[in-house]
């Protein structure tokens, strides 16, 4: 545990750093204010030199520095870390938070330690009154650390799909708003292609669902070779699939399209060992405009041209506005 290299590489796994609050951890510190009776709440993570909360209640700021905080000592150990009076406690007299506006006298604090073990940080009750903290009243904290956890790992997880390792819809969704909020600000384009496997269900049919998964597979590895690096893969489900391009107009995003449908195509997918099969994809390019208001609206607008593709014969790319575009 005293690994703090390792401890901070588990930190930047989760990929919660100045990440907007969230319903989970804001409902978490809620909670603690109301059912401890303290004034301030926090779910609080310890970066190399500073600590970052991720939620807080009763506290103004959004992060301070690691030395002066309380967490720093609680992540140290195993245990609780409780302070009835900080002004009695050597490690915090002298502290700015105890002598200085915030006026902190009390402290409980619980580490908030990963499924591999290290300490990212605490959730903690915070008093401006000296008061103890009861054995009940610390198991609630601990419940709720483990809430924390679980929710900041469960995240990570949803946000990549189990079986081909691309992002999931709620990660894809959650990239696309930031795009779709990048072309609000600074009027970047980007474009999105729909992509949706021509004939999947009778690969399911021949030679089981499966193989069909093992398609699924290979057809994302294909996407991931063919794509660039600041492209984003993700499989919206079944057998549909999802390219968002950024910095990418409408006609380079039709010929990347091409490109990927092309690669698709001349990949040789094998179901099951030895058996080779030709496998195709129809696509649906759609820019984003001022009038996208979100991803699921962006979506449909790329869902259009793939419907026209599909009617046009499938395996060829169909962008919004335009016609079939045969290969
Ligand atoms: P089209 O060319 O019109 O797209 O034909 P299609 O057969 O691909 O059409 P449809 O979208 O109706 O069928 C998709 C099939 O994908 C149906 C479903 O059983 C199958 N499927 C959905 N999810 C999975 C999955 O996770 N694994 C496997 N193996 N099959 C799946
Ligand atoms: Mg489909
Ligand atoms: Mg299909």
């Amino acid at each position: 545990m005293n690994d703090e290299f390792a401890r901070l590489a588990a930190l930047r796994r989760l990929e919660v750093l100045d990440t907007p609050p969230e319903e989970p951890f804001e409902n978490v510190v809620a909670l603690i204010r109301t059912v401890l009776g303290v004034p301030m709440a926090a779910v609080s993570l310890i970066d190399a030199d500073r600590q970052w909360f991720k939620a807080r209640s009763g506290i103004d700021a959004a992060q301070t520095s690691r030395a002066v905080s309380f967490c720093t000592h609680t992540i140290a150990q195993r245990e609780p870390l409780v302070i009835p009076d900080a002004t009695k406690d050597e490690r915090f007299t002298d502290n700015p938070l105890v002598r200085g506006e915030l006026n902190i006298r009390s402290y409980a604090g619980v580490p908030l330690r990963t499924s591999e073990g290290y300490n990212v940080g605490s959730l903690c009750a915070i008093d401006t009154q000296t008061r103890e903290f009861s054995p009940a009243e610390i198991a609630i904290l601990d419940k709720f650390a483990r809430i924390v956890v679980d929710e900041l790992e469960l995240r990570r997880i949803a946000g990549r799909d189990q079986l081909t390792g691309v992002l999931t819809r709620r990660g894809f969704v959650e990239s696309a708003n930031q795009e779709i909020e990048r072309h609000r600000r600074y009027g970047r384009p980007a474009s999105l292609a729909m992509i949706d496997i021509d004939h999947f269900k009778s690969i399911n049919d021949t030679y089981g669902h499966p193989a069909g998964d093992t398609v699924l597979r290979q057809v994302a590895a294909v996407l991931e070779a063919a794509k660039r690096p600041n492209d984003l893969l993700g499989r919206l489900g079944g057998e549909e699939f999802a390219m968002l391009m950024p910095e990418t107009g409408s006609e380079a995003a039709l010929a990347a399209a091409d490109r990927f449908r092309e690669a698709i195509a001349s990949a040789s997918i094998e179901p099951l060992p030895g058996v080779h099969l030709v496998i195709t994809a129809s696509f649906g390019v759609a820019m984003l405009d001022g009038a996208t208001t979100d991803a699921e609206h962006w979506f449909a607008a790329a869902d259009a041209p793939l419907y026209a593709a599909k009617r046009g014969g499938r395996n060829c790319c169909v962008a919004a506005g335009m016609d079939a575009a045969q290969p």
